[in-house]
């Protein structure tokens, strides 16, 4: 859990003058910062309730509105447990009661339809509208079919993506429970870029331990559009420890790349050469872009993602507006949770720093991924970040990931750090 107060940030800042990502250096002072200003964030995910939080520690006197129209936010970290069965819903939703009650933030329960850039205000579904001095937006992502052939986000109920927390995790999790032992689990996983790199594979990898279990005769099969995946050494090594050949990994060179899919018979067409494959159980997740608030807003470029200066995270397109997370282009910065977090804190000081007239700062930033190949087996990257040269890139020498050929301590070590991790970032963000 993280006990950043506003106190402990302005000292960390006071004694090391120096920014980094838990300590973005000289605040401005509330009358600065605040001025009567409206801050309006749209989307209460990893990244908009982050920055909302703390905008508001930055400068409390800050109005900051927070619209999001889910009352209960699942975490997409955590929902691979979920589908192995060994934490629960309950275990990865998060509510918005603190970020209202503890920290001065107006949770608002609504869709944001449109952006109004000119008049600087949204709209929203239940027809009000809210004025705004800055805009900040982390909608997530969107998926986008058109690739394959076969299949659309109609076809969502039979052929789950679940690559959005909620009712999808559910769903998949049914369709894995009334698969009979020895059938076939197959997932199709999407090109780069995506949310979570290392996600599908530990998801096969946790899907796998379910099967083990219950289902021993069972097969994965990852039909791939990648020709590589983020730790793919690790996760390799701890399928063969644990899994022997229940999982195939196909590569997109190799018959991964799927053209076509039939839902009615749950069956997978790579290019010609390669055979179908019969799924019993099917998890298609689908190519990504920016989520459509953003695109709708004409702030994303040809391949769906929104630019930003990723200093600040700033829109190109529009100067009072800024996107973080899945969305935005944030360089070396995966599409991670962790960075999102990370994100709405740069955001925040940068947002809070213009309206005082203040020069950006230019912190660092980290990511970490935990991915569980068991339940008492983890593995982990991680990454630090500062922008130079127009991007976020990697800090050269700093970060690394999980050696390969550690001992079960080591992994169980590792384990244990997933769940700590998660503790402490969702207390961060709504807590
Ligand atoms: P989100 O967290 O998706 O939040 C977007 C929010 O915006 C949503 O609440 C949505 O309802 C809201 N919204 C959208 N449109 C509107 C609108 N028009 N009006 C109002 N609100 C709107 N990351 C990690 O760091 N570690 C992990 O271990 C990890 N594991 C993962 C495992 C899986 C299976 C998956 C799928 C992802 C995982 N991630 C992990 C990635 C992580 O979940 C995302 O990268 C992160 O949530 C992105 O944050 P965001 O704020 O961009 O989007």
């Amino acid at each position: 859990m993280s006990h950043f107060t506003r106190r402990s940030f302005l000292k960390v800042a006071g004694i090391t003058g120096a920014a980094t990502f838990t300590g973005i250096g000289c605040a401005p002072s509330d009358s600065q910062a605040s001025n009567g200003a409206h801050v309006v964030v749209v989307g209460g995910g990893s990244g908009g309730a982050t920055a909302a939080k703390y905008l508001k520690q930055f400068s409390p006197t800050l109005r900051v509105t927070l619209i999001e129209p889910n009352a209960t936010y699942y975490t997409c970290y955590g929902s691979n447990w979920v589908l192995s069965g060994f934490a629960s819903m309950d275990d990865i939703a998060q509510t918005y009661d603190s970020l209202r009650d503890n920290h001065g933030i107006e949770v608002v329960a609504d869709r944001v339809t449109a952006v109004d850039a000119e008049n600087r205000r949204v709209h929203l579904q239940g027809g009000d509208r809210v004025s705004y001095d800055r805009l900040i937006m982390s909608p997530g992502i969107d998926f986008n079919y058109d690739s394959v052939e076969g299949i659309s986000e109609s076809d969502a109920e039979a052929i789950p993506h679940a690559w959005k927390a909620g009712d999808q995790t559910r769903l998949l999790r049914d369709q894995l429970e009334e698969m009979p032992n020895g059938g076939v689990f197959v997932m199709v996983a999407p090109p780069n870029p995506f949310r979570c790199p290392p996600g599908p594979y530990e998801r096969v990898s946790l899907i796998a331990h379910y099967f083990k279990q219950h289902k021993p005769r069972s097969k994965i099969i990852v039909l791939d559009a990648k020709d590589g995946f983020s730790k793919q050494g690790l996760f390799e090594e701890g399928w063969a420890e644990h899994y022997g050949d229940m999982i195939e990994w196909r590569a997109a060179s190799e018959g991964g790349l799927v053209e076509a899919v039939d839902v009615a018979e749950k069956t997978a067409r790579a290019d010609s050469g390669f055979e179908r494959v019969k799924a019993d159980v099917m998890n298609f997740i689908p190519r990504q872009r920016a989520g459509k608030i953003v695109r709708d807003a004409g702030l994303v470029n040809d391949e769906g993602w929104v630019p930003v200066n990723q200093q600040t995270f700033k829109t190109e397109a529009d100067a009072n507006v800024y996107v973080l997370g899945d969305a935005s282009v944030a360089g070396a910065m995966p599409k991670s949770g962790h960075s999102a977090n990370n994100q709405g804190k740069i955001v925040a000081a940068a947002v809070v720093r213009e309206l005082s007239d203040q020069e950006p700062l230019n912190p660092s930033s980290a990511n970490t991924c935990y991915s569980l190949v068991t339940p008492n087996h983890g593995i982990s990257v991680a990454a630090v970040y500062q922008y130079k040269d127009g991007a976020q890139s990697g800090v050269e020498g700093a970060g690394g990931v999980s050696p390969s050929g550690a001992s079960a301590e080591f992994r169980a070590r590792e384990a244990g750090y997933t769940q700590g991790w998660y503790n402490g970032i969702t207390a961060d963000i709504w807590g």
